[in-house]
């Protein structure tokens, strides 16, 4: 006998449903995808069913780690745990200010509900100005593109999947990502309904990807030029009179500096620099404009840049120019059911965004939306002086291996004076750890996509109880979080997370004008997560309650992303701001670019896979069968002319890495490829499956010199190498 249960998978953007078959002795049974998921339809990928792996996972921490005088981490109960953070962080703060202790927030933290919800009073509570997290790696220069045109940092308008007829897709390859930035369940599925409708995909990328090779049409293009030719296409538009606003004509300022600033940029002045013919971008901008409905729609790729944000400006700007943002089949808002953005406040106008409030201590670089760039975070720990990092907080990330130059960050993890790292795992990050605080498996959490619902093809709700009920010695994720953030504020370790639960339900309360008593009594008798969830609901666009999510055990359906502007808008002026001045002033930095000439060295971009996720599914041993993954690409000309064999030593100004090569001619010629997340075998690492599979990693060579100046974002694709035989 056993039961089914369904359940949301959190490992990715994709928002699968999940049906998970639990035994009578409470073990996990089959897992498959969920054929009555409003959203998924039965859709999942390798990774889905793996969440039976995790859960059984020896190596998954399950009570908490505290470093010993031994230099070893030892098992020690909760209380121990939080009385050694207590004894350490606090002096560090009396003496040396709160700036002296960091917090980095990773990507799964924007998976877990509980850590969305209450990481935020973690920040808060440390007062510092560190602040860091996995979105300076790969997508702050889309959340400052949307929030300077639209007005909030999560404004992104996504691709209408289901019913365009034109996409025009950047950087981004679904096919092993299953999405991002664009929430929906089957992209591959999507992505081929289009062609079957007799409409067309368009990939432009580097690399000949698994994307590309399904796609109507493959424009490769050198990496990290993709703002050239999104440029020259708006060049084309305003040249030859294809500007259409449509119904967005009133709702647009900036059209005279976007023309003015894109003069010069014809396709003929962009061809060399981005090996595309000057004719094949005339034809794209021509098709775009003369497509029935079309998206453009641009992601990793074009933010791992050295003009990110101004290439996610441009993918915005075309789908203004040519009619197509907020109607159906082209570029769409959502308008999701709890703790939208968007739909809060007075609708059409807002605070806007504001950037650059202050700047790192170091190398002065902006901060962003209250965060600075992951590409700051080494030398704010190995530069003496005031205000330097000695301590470091990290929740579900592990910068070890994500963040560039991670050679010189690893070495600067060994001056902390303290790491407090709230982790399942003791991985190449949070071996550095002085307290490891495990945060429980994923299936005996309760779910719900706030942060994904935010930008989903289709409006959805959907809530998932756990699915088991919680392990010995487990401390529920937002309790674990509560205390750290109680700590940092003085209220001692034994402190009872349930008073910042308390007090910040009745600030929410409070705050959307209800009547505190009354509704904290409707609340009850939840608390945590899921009482703030319930709030959100309510208060929401749809007036949910989280009740009637449990009785729509498959979610509930909420309808095709429909038309929302003016009413999205949260700019200041109430208008899209096309022009906005950062962008304007960023162009002749991108212009210089024109004149760059290549000098015939090598490139090296990433690549995803499907079985991967970043570097946190690789203790998973039936997602790592098959052959290595973790290998260079090179063109088969390259590898002939530089005599390699079995293995290549890649140098960049960074780091030098030697790794096995993979011949294949899906890479241009002067482009390597490596994926990132890999590198495993480091000591202290207690994760025998990826040891097992160690690969190398990709960020010692990516360097913590190259950013996008107007967002901080590292830059990923296109760092200049140097190949040889190993
Ligand atoms: S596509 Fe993403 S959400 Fe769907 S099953 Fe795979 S990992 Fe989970």
């Amino acid at each position: 006998m056993s039961e089914l249960a369904f359940r949301t998978c959190p490992l990715c953007e994709a928002t699968c449903g999940l049906e998970i078959e639990v035994k009578d002795d409470g073990s996990v049974g089959r897992i498959r995808g969920d054929r009555d998921d409003v959203f998924s339809r039965g859709f999942i990928c390798p990774k889905g069913s793996t969440l039976k792996q995790l859960h059984e996972d020896p190596d998954r921490l399950r009570t908490p780690r505290v470093r010993g005088e031994d230099g070893e981490l030892h098992p020690v109960k909760w209380d121990e745990a939080f009385a050694e953070v207590e004894r350490r962080l606090l002096p560090i703060i009396e003496e040396h200010g709160r700036d002296a202790v960091a917090i980095y927030l990773g990507n799964p933290t924007v998976h877990s509900l509980s850590a969305v919800l209450y990481t935020r009073f973690l920040v808060r509570a440390l007062g510092t100005t560190n602040v860091y997290s996995a979105s300076t790696i790969d997508q702050r220069p889309k959340e400052i593109s949307s929030g300077l045109l639209f007005g909030t940092s999560i404004s992104f308008a996504v691709p209408d999947l289901d019913r365009t007829s034109y996409l025009l897709m950047l950087g981004a390859n679904p096919f092993e990502s299953n999405g991002s930035l664009a929430t929906a369940p089957d992209w591959p599925g999507r992505l081929r309904g289009i062609v079957e409708r007799e409409g067309r995909v368009v990939v432009v990328d580097p690399k000949r990807t698994k994307t590309a090779e399904e796609a109507s049409e493959h424009v490769s293009i050198r990496p990290g030029t993709d703002a050239l030719l999104l440029m020259a296409m708006v060049h084309v538009l305003f040249a030859e009179g294809l500007v259409d606003l449509g119904r967005l004509d009133g709702l647009v300022v900036g059209i005279e500096e976007v023309e003015r600033v894109a003069r010069d940029f014809t396709p003929e002045a962009v061809s060399s620099a981005t090996a595309i013919d000057a004719a094949t971008i005339r034809r794209l901008a021509r098709e775009l404009a003369a497509a029935e409905t079309a998206a453009v729609y641009g992601r990793i790729g074009t933010c791992t840049q050295e003009f990110g944000t101004l290439a996610s400006w441009l993918v915005d700007v075309l789908n203004i120019l040519t009619g197509n943002l907020d109607r159906p089949g082209g570029a769409m808002f959502a308008r999701p059911a709890a703790g939208g953005a968007t739909t809060s406040g007075a609708p059409g106008r807002g605070r806007g965004v504001k950037l650059g409030r202050r700047a790192s201590r170091v190398r002065g670089l902006p901060e962003s939306y209250g965060e600075l760039p992951v590409v700051c975070l080494a030398e704010e720990i190995d530069t003496p002086g005031p205000g330097q990092v000695r301590a470091l907080v990290t929740v579900g990330g592990n910068p070890a291996l994500s963040v560039p130059n991670s050679d010189r960050l690893q070495r600067a993890f060994r001056d902390l004076e303290l790491m407090v790292s709230v982790d399942p795992y003791v991985n190449e990050t949070t071996r550095h750890a002085d307290v490891i605080l495990p945060s429980p498996d994923v299936l005996t959490k309760g779910h719900y996509d706030v942060a994904f619902y935010q930008f989903a093809l289709r409006n959805v709700a959907n809530y998932s109880p756990p699915v088991l009920p919680p392990e010995a010695d487990a401390m529920e994720e937002w309790k674990t979080i509560a205390k750290l953030a109680l700590i940092a504020q003085g209220a001692g370790a034994a402190a009872d997370p349930a008073v910042l639960d308390d007090m910040v339900i009745r600030g929410m309360v409070e705050r959307a004008g209800l009547d505190p008593e009354q509704t904290l009594a409707e609340l009850a008798p939840r608390v945590g997560p899921e009482r703030m969830l319930d709030l959100m609901l309510r208060t929401g666009p749809y007036g949910l309650t989280l009740d009637q999510l449990l009785e729509h055990p498959h979610g509930i359906d909420l309808g095709p992303l429909e038309p929302r502007l003016p009413d999205v808008l949260r700019t200041a002026s109430g208008m899209i701001e096309m022009g906005a001045e950062p962008f304007i002033a960023d162009v002749p930095r991108l212009k210089a670019a024109l004149d760059r000439t290549t000098n015939g060295g090598f490139v090296l971009i990433g690549r995803r896979h499907l079985r991967s996720n970043n570097s946190w599914m690789h203790n998973v041993t039936v997602l790592m069968k098959g052959k290595s993954r973790c290998t260079l690409q090179i063109h088969p000309d390259d590898a002939r002319r530089l005599g390699l064999g079995d293995e290549a030593k890649v140098r960049s100004r960074a780091g030098a890495v030697v790794v096995a090569i993979e011949v294949t001619d899906a890479v241009m010629p002067g482009v390597v490829s490596l994926p990132h997340g890999w590198g495993h075998d480091l000591p202290g690492v207690e994760m025998k499956v990826a040891r097992a599979h160690a690969g190398v990693n990709s960020n010692i060579l990516a360097d913590d010199d190259l950013f996008d100046p107007l967002s901080g974002n590292a830059v990923f694709n296109g760092i200049p190498v140097e190949v040889a035989p190993a």
